[in-house]
């Protein structure tokens, strides 16, 4: 894997100022061009697949086949729907008819922001990346990345080859760490897109302010899976631990926690049991099909959240620093106040929390910041409308997990604690576009 080389800080004025020209050769106005570099995108990945995936597997220790479906498929996908899309995207679009502004020609012109900087998080480095930055491209702006020191190999990548596939002027990479990203946020850019943790994100709106940039945050938080003891239990259990153990629960829309009636518990944690048997036959430390924690710091996060626990451990909860396994853990019986329910967990355990009925659940989940995602697994429509109705979150998800993401034609993003703005596909060029009103009024 290629090291992770720091861009130094004194360049990073002189990268902008690169950006910010090739924004006004207004190169980017043809949208042939535009064309030309998602394709361009697109066949990055493509060329390069066998190398994102050892790169994915060096970051996150994770299997090909989930890199595929999680990230590299989808990101391929967002580069083609945007070349695809940005034609039509792009046009202009009238109003409704108005008898009295008709003879003016009111307009809605579809305008680039200017010159944005993505930063992207570790956690699916790939997707988080290319999957904006098309909808930047398709929207004629300059962009630059600055992807997560803590997914080296996959940022390495990026500095190798965007500079050999996207024109220079039109998008440069920045790799480094703190320092760096504080340099970039001192200075003034026409829109930032951030991914990753609250904390970061308040950083990131604060410096923004100060230059009146629009932000989006894209940000995490607790997703809860709320059960119906009335559901498919076997299709439940093997959805929610799929969804939960995928990338070691390091997903932004991972399910987080879990609230079941008291009286259903057991059968669901004999239910989840039986799944994991079946998910990890030869136990789960050796399998192919399970990804590591990203990072020492993380690993003693998540090991130190599960040592002050008073819930019941059912599964998992075994460890080795050395390579930054943890096992994929169910924790049942767990209360409000435990450590498990103190902050996104973002990592393989899943705690179940018995209640006594549905609005129980709902007077949890809103008594928390608003959700990235809500996840509710029940065979009965009005269980499921009851839970979405008096609820708020990013997103909501009826008996599957995780997939929302890759649905084409849904925005994708938070609300309240979870963030603002919504991208992927034509989102993303949205959100990267200025609309321009105009009118053109007649002398008479
Ligand atoms: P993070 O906040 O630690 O880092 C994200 C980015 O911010 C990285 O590029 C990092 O280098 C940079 N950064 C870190 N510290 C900084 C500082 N002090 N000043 C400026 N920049 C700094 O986030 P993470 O740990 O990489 O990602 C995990 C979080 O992201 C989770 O909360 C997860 O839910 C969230 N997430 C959200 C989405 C979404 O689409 N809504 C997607 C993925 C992850």
């Amino acid at each position: 894997m290629g090291e992770l080389i720091f861009t130094p800080i004194d360049e990073i004025d002189k990268i902008r100022a690169t950006l910010k020209a090739g924004f006004q050769s207004g190169k980017l106005k043809s949208i042939a061009y535009r064309k030309t570099q998602l394709l361009q995108l697109a066949y990055l990945l493509k060329d390069n697949l066998n190398r994102f995936q050892d790169a994915l597997k060096s970051d996150l220790g994770r299997p090909e086949l989930e890199s595929n479906f999680l990230e590299l498929n989808s990101a391929i996908g967002e580069a083609m729907q945007s070349y695809n899309g940005v034609a039509k995207w792009a046009k202009p679009e009238s109003p409704p008819f108005s008898i009295v502004f008709a003879a003016m020609k009111p307009l809605v012109r579809k305008e680039p922001k200017g010159t944005v900087l993505i930063i992207s998080p570790f956690n699916l480095p790939v997707w988080l990346t290319i999957s904006p930055l098309a909808g930047a491209i398709a929207a004629g702006n300059t962009v630059l990345l600055k992807p997560s020191d803590l997914s080296p190999a996959c940022s390495a990548l990026f500095a190798e080859l965007i500079p050999q596939y996207i024109d220079r002027d039109v998008v440069q990479v920045v790799n480094g760490g703190v320092p760096e990203t504080t340099r970039l946020l001192e200075l003034q850019w026409d829109h930032i897109l951030y991914t990753g943790g609250t904390a970061v994100a308040k950083i990131v709106s604060a410096a923004a302010a100060r230059h009146l940039t629009p932000v989006s945050l894209e940000l995490g938080g607790k997703s809860p899976a709320v059960i119906d003891s009335n559901c498919d239990l076997k299709t439940t259990a093997n959805r929610l631990l799929w969804g939960k153990m995928s990338n070691a629960g390091q997903i932004c829309i991972s399910p987080d926690y879990v609230l079941v009636p008291r009286t259903f518990q057991d059968q669901l944690v004999n239910a989840l049991k039986e799944t994991h048997d079946r998910f990890y036959p030869e136990g789960p430390a050796t399998s192919e099909s399970f990804s590591r924690m990203v990072s020492s710091r993380h690993f003693a996060r998540v090991k130190g959240l599960l040592d002050n626990t008073k819930g019941t451990i059912v599964v998992g909860a075994e460890y080795n620093p050395h390579t930054k396994y943890i096992a994929p853990t169910i924790v049942k019986d767990v209360k409000l106040d435990d450590s498990l329910m103190s902050e996104e967990i973002f990592g393989p355990v899943l705690p179940i929390v018995p209640v006594d009925d549905v609005d129980e659940a709902i007077r949890i989940i809103n008594s928390r910041e608003d959700p990235l995602t809500l996840y509710v697994f029940s065979s009965v429509a009005a269980f499921k409308n009851k839970v979405f109705d008096n609820t708020r979150s990013g997103s909501c998800v009826g008996n599957d997990c995780v997939i929302i993401a890759g649905a084409e034609g849904l925005p994708f993003g938070g609300t309240g604690g979870s963030g603002y703005g919504y991208h992927t596909g034509k989102f993303s060029f949205d959100m990267f576009t200025h609309l321009r009103a105009s009118i053109d009024s007649p002398s008479w």
